[in-house]
């Protein structure tokens, strides 16, 4: 059972992970504290018991009890460690009217009014020449979208702001005139590698430099950056390491790229856990039938933020579904199958919530709105497996700068432990 004591340990976690490259670090280095071992993709999977893998900005842990054999069910919970933002073009350098500025394209759906005027560092993965890849952090206040002084946009209280995505969001990054490999230059130096040509290519996020931090007179809640989704998670995480129940095996498995679909090699919708559980099962000696039995009994929690009731904007939301903050992880269900929730599901985690004694509520879009969708349903899809949609209710999703209650992390935990004893 966890306690407020750990929320330390979340708002660590947020910090480290500017890019789901360093998500993933993140995720590995609490399992190998647990006592996880990194296992290749290529390697030999028997005997790993409770191990992990990663494949780019994604990984799947699994940990198995005691008493696992070849037809035993998985318990998944599912996540992403993607967040919508600023990414770095491969030829960023450009200059105009005596700024230096850094080409970027937009990544997912993001508030782009909330990118403006931070100061903003640069995180991910660089690879050099002879293909090794570099974990990046450049943890200094290094770039910033600049916003228009409102004396040269008047109507911007009347109209509403509105930023073009190419030729509004671009960062100034420094003074003078820029040249081409400037950026790849300045990469080189901060990895310590040879010279410009050195730098092959990049995954590179912009990341606000402000750090998470408790909110409120109170205290009562969390503001930081990519809540969504890297508050599931770490819930995710912290909630593997415990041990599981004997006859099953508990799974995590943090996706990239939901933000812009999951179709991708580390994506919901390709192979990578479809593989990972049929190279477990098969490691213990499963056939066919008895893995395609496993995935019968098995079930999966696909946990995304949902959206907390918004003092300011009451009528967006199902007026008899309307989450709360510090009320307890909502079960979300949509008719239209954007959720994977089914009623058997719902009562699941219904069921888990009340044995971890944490409040649950329960989450529906206007029939108005268009509804978000998460990595549940394509899981489903693609694995048949009992799935349910859930998450810790927000505000402000997809801003650089998200808010949440500071009791519902916990509850998340608590659920998800209890979730995979069943
Ligand atoms: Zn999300």
């Amino acid at each position: 059972m966890r306690t407020e004591a750990s929320l330390d340990d979340l708002l660590a976690f947020l910090d480290e992970s500017p890019s789901p490259a360093h998500v993933v670090e993140s995720a590995a280095a609490r399992l190998d504290a647990a006592g996880f071992t990194r296992i290749g993709e290529a390697a030999d999977w028997s005997g790993a018991t409770r191990s992990y893998v990663v494949r780019g900005g994604a990984l799947v842990a699994w940990s198995a009890g005691e008493q696992v054999s070849h037809d035993s069910p998985f318990r998944i919970v599912g996540a992403h460690t993607d967040s919508p933002g600023l990414r770095v073009k491969p030829r960023p350098d450009s200059s105009s009217l005596g700024w230096r500025q850094l080409g970027i394209e937009v990544y997912g759906g993001v508030l782009l009014n909330s990118w403006l005027d931070r100061d903003l560092g640069i995180a991910g993965t660089v690879v050099d020449r002879d293909g090794d890849t570099h974990l990046v952090r450049i943890h200094a206040p290094l770039a910033r979208v600049p916003q228009l002084a409102i004396h040269l946009d008047r109507e911007i209280s009347e109209r509403g702001l509105l930023l073009d995505k190419q030729t509004h969001m671009t960062p100034v990054w420094g003074t003078g005139a820029s040249q081409a490999g400037d950026f790849a230059a300045y990469l080189a130096e901060q990895c310590d590698l040879d010279g410009s040509d050195a730098v092959a290519a990049w995954e590179l996020c912009l990341y606000d430099l402000t750090p998470a931090a408790r909110l409120g007179m109170d205290l009562s809640l969390i503001a930081s950056g990519r809540l969504d989704n890297q508050l599931s998670c770490w819930a995710a995480v912290s909630a593997i390491t415990d041990a599981p129940a004997a006859g099953t095996t508990s799974v995590i498995a943090l996706f990239d790229h939901e933000e812009v679909g999951s179709e991708s090699r580390t994506g919901a919708a390709g192979p990578l856990l479809e593989h990972v559980l049929e190279r477990l099962a098969l490691a213990r000696g499963a056939g066919r039938d008895s893995y395609l039995r496993a995935l019968s009994a098995s079930s999966c929690v696909s946990a995304d933020n949902a959206h907390a009731v918004h003092p300011n904007y009451p009528e967006r939301h199902e007026p008899n579904h309307r989450p709360m903050v510090n009320a307890g992880p909502a079960v979300k269900v949509n008719a239209n199958q954007r959720y994977a929730t089914s009623s058997e599901t719902a009562a699941l985690f219904e069921r888990c919530c009340r044995e971890a004694g944490v409040p649950v509520q329960s989450f529906v879009s206007r029939n108005n709105m268009p509804c978000g969708s998460t990595i549940g349903p394509i899981t489903a899809t693609r694995l048949g497996i009992a799935t349910v949609d859930v998450g810790v209710p927000q505000l402000s999703m997809h801003s650089a700068r998200e808010l949440c209650g500071a009791l519902d992390p916990i509850y998340m935990v608590n659920a998800l432990d209890a979730y995979f004893q069943h």
